[in-house]
């Protein structure tokens, strides 16, 4: 592996109290991102992934554990450069699907002259350019998806983390939400993508496995398998529930 560690998890423990019993949400998680790479978190639905976001992202605090970015630890987690891309996807109805994804950039004061060209070429390459001046209410559930995508990406950020951001994605515009995570990726980023579809692994340079709250860390695909996966004419095994026609 070549880039460098960008987020050591150690020993990540959460339970959760339902009633009389303690739900056991992550045991003992513990794994590292490196720079550049896309990770799929895999498992079953209720086996800890949007658990392990949403304490990555902030929204959450484990009760045991470590979170270290670069070699600072805990306190100094570097939250500023992390976004999410919700399953609740939290997109402003009352605002274009454009400036919903301009959103991040105009809160933080952003004054680069660049804005209005990185927002058109993301809406592009997610496929939503054609309706970028309609609101999310007229755009399908995937649109509104991959708008919450193109949301999360404007900035740059250093940890993308997106929780089943394929979930209502049909094939061809699943390849696009896994080439827009790469293209991130090849310019640095990383990004750590939950999903129960165990299929998505083809698109990312390696699997973290979750089952019953433990992560189990398996080796890297090569780049050139990747390329292959992602390409527009790849075969598809099978085609997922997808809401767009
Ligand atoms: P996944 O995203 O993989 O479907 P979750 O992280 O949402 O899984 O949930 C992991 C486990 O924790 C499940 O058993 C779920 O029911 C439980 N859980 C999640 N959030 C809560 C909560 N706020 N209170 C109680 N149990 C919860
Ligand atoms: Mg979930």
């Amino acid at each position: 592996m070549t880039g460098a560690v960008v987020l050591s998890i150690r020993n990540l423990n959460k339970n959760y109290r339902r009633g009389p019993e303690i739900v056991h949400a992550l045991r003992n998680v513990s794994f590292d991102l490196i720079q550049g790479e896309v990770v799929a978190l895999v498992g079953p639905s209720g086996s800890g992934k949007t658990t392990l976001l949403n304490i990555l992202c902030g929204w959450d605090r484990p009760d045991g554990g470590e979170i270290a970015w670069n070699d600072q630890s805990g306190d100094h987690y570097d939250w500023a450069a992390t976004s999410i891309v919700p399953q609740r996807l939290g997109l402003v109805e009352e605002l274009t699907i454009y400036e919903n994804v301009e959103l991040p950039l105009a809160l933080a004061g952003n004054q680069e002259t660049d804005v209005a060209q990185r927002i058109k070429s993301l809406l592009e390459a997610l496929g939503l350019d054609h309706i970028s001046n309609h609101h999310p209410g007229e755009a399908s559930l995937g649109e509104q998806q991959r708008t919450a995508l193109a949301r999360a990406l404007v900035g740059g950020p250093r940890l993308l983390l997106a929780d089943e951001p394929t979930g209502h994605q049909d094939a061809e515009s699943e390849r696009a939400v896994f080439r827009s995570l790469r293209s991130h990726a090849s310019r640095g980023g990383t990004c750590l993508v939950a999903t129960h579809n165990i299929d998505a692994i083809r698109y990312c340079h390696r699997p973290l496995r979750v089952d019953d709250g433990r992560v189990t860390v398996e080796a890297r695909a090569k780049d050139s398998d990747l390329e292959r996966e992602l390409s527009p004419f790849a075969p598809h095994p099978e085609q997922h529930d997808g809401d767009e026609e």
